[in-house]
């Protein structure tokens, strides 16, 4: 047996905070230690307790006085898309079929889509992402080369293959007959290998034809436990093709529903416009309106309303993601903030403590993998972000007279990026080469 025992200061959640003097919702140790053992969490506590109770041989990581919290988890990113981040464009569609189409195109190609999954799960450990929800493109190849390279570097990874049979060009477009056929494949060879979640992923409702939509039902009747995740309510003209589309829908939520596709493992991305009656059927399904704010606010899709979505009788679950290419950063910090800016907005408060929430145990709720990720509980897996609140010199100034948690952690969240991350660990292990 092989352990590890981290020194630092700790910090995880128990559930959401209600405010910024909310401590029972987290769990902070100021010299901490954490003992991990094959991969996974074995004791969490004060160092001295911790080490006393340790095998004699443990090999010991000093990251004092860094923050060692669980590895962030991204609910919703592209991962054909990172040639095309920051692509010049004036909202969703245009940005869709000018750039984002033509490029997921190259995906058919084996040799560049192991390539490109290489580059994504570098910049994953780089930002202190341990866990990401991934669309691949329209080809099994690129599923083949995304949980090839997450079985590679033992990451826990959800991700599918889009389907996708109508409007978008000719090299993206299956058949709901080879959409089902790619999926049930990917599924086989892919899905319980190492940590791989593989996910029936239906693009969104404007790129499937209502007969792909009954592909992706059997799907999900024929696999009840899988995750779901489509695209919902992002973009006003998106919204109206939609209905041209599905003319008998409700509204655009209802397309999902009538597929069976609502339900507690679904991740609808964006969610931005949704009516009340929209939320209602969300909330009742238990599915999760993922908030990718840094893509809302560069394609001009508009303000989501996080918080009154949390408030209301019927809460809606919630991620947060990067939405990486339309997104435009790998951060999770950077989210966050932007995060917290659209909720300034919206005249509302997301305190430091619900951001890292978010980021941590808030996204492993919302992606049903609480019991093994999101948190520094002992049993679950060692997936871990440590950070540096004074990485860069500007940093370093504001923390000189910083005095309390909450103010180094929205320090972290507004100035912070890849630079602020020390290193993180997948399954005990260390990945990045800086300590
Ligand atoms: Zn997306």
């Amino acid at each position: 047996m092989t352990a590890t025992l981290l020194r630092g200061r700790l910090l995880s959640f128990v559930r959401r905070p209600e405010g910024i003097d909310d401590t029972g919702s987290y769990r902070y140790e100021s010299d901490g230690g954490l003992l991990i053992e094959d991969g996974r969490i074995a004791a969490i506590g004060d160092y001295a307790d911790v080490r006393r109770n340790a095998p004699a041989d443990a090999e010991e990581i000093d990251h004092r006085p860094h923050l060692i919290l669980p590895g962030f988890i991204d609910t919703h990113v592209h991962f054909p898309q990172m040639q095309v981040i920051g692509a010049y464009a004036a909202n969703l569609l245009e940005w869709l079929h000018t750039y984002t189409f033509p490029e997921e195109c190259r995906f058919v190609e084996p040799a560049h889509a192991a390539r490109i999954a290489r580059h994504f799960y570098d910049e994953m450990i780089r930002h202190g992402t341990t866990t990401a929800a991934a669309y691949c493109s329209v080809h099994k190849a690129s599923a083949d080369a995304y949980f090839a390279e997450a079985l590679r570097r033992n990451m826990c990874m959800i991700g599918g293959k889009v389907m996708m049979d109508r409007n978008a060009p000719q090299g993206l477009l299956d058949t709901p007959e080879m959409g089902y056929d790619e999926t049930r494949a990917v599924i086989a060879e892919w899905h319980g290998k190492g940590r791989n979640h593989v996910a029936i992923t239906p693009r969104f409702a404007i790129t499937s034809t209502p007969a792909q939509m009954e592909a992706t039902a059997l799907l999900a009747r024929e696999f009840p436990d899988l995750h779901i995740q489509t695209h919902l309510s992002e973009n006003d003209e998106e919204i109206r093709f939609t209905a041209q589309l599905y003319p008998d829908a409700i509204d655009y939520t209802d397309v999902y529903a009538h597929y069976g596709l609502l339900g507690p493992k679904s991740l609808f991305g964006h969610c931005i416009h949704l009516s009340e009656r929209e939320a209602d059927a969300m909330s009742e399904a238990g599915a999760v309106a993922v908030h990718c704010p840094t893509s809302n606010l560069f394609l001009g899709s508009g303000l989501f309303p996080l918080k009154s979505l949390v408030r209301r009788d019927k809460p809606v679950r919630i991620g947060v993601a990067t939405d990486v290419g339309g997104g435009t950063s790998y951060s999770m910090l950077k989210t966050l903030d932007e995060t917290y800016k659209i909720q300034q907005l919206l005249g509302e408060r997301l305190n430091p403590f619900e951001s890292f929430y978010h980021m941590t145990l808030g996204n492993a709720e919302a992606v049903s993998l609480a019991d093994r990720i999101g948190t520094l509980e002992p049993g679950t897996d060692a997936d871990l972000a440590v950070l540096d609140a004074a990485a860069t010199p500007a940093m370093a100034l504001r923390m000189e007279i910083v005095r309390s948690l909450a103010d180094e952690l929205f320090l972290l969240q507004t100035l912070g990026d890849d630079r602020a991350v020390r290193e993180t660990y997948v399954a005990g292990k260390p990945m990045k080469t800086v300590i």
